[in-house]
């Protein structure tokens, strides 16, 4: 099963564990966390929980 990231778009290949799956994952080509939900296999439900931080001096403050 394949999932694409919400933030970079990157194919995430998840394992037979996440078939019926209802967590976090974390996209290791940009380290976007998102939130999904899997029912027999697919994706049911998908959330960007944070984008990669690419600016980090600016939205630091913020975010807390
Ligand atoms: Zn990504």
């Amino acid at each position: 099963m394949r999932l694409n990231c919400l933030s970079c778009g990157h194919a995430i290949d998840l394992r037979d564990a996440y078939n019926d799956y209802d967590g976090q994952v974390k996209c290791f080509a940009c380290g976007g966390l998102m939130a999904i939900r899997t029912q027999d296999g697919q994706v049911k439900w998908v959330e960007l929980l944070t984008r990669p931080r690419h600016d980090e001096d600016s939205t630091l403050q913020e975010t807390r």
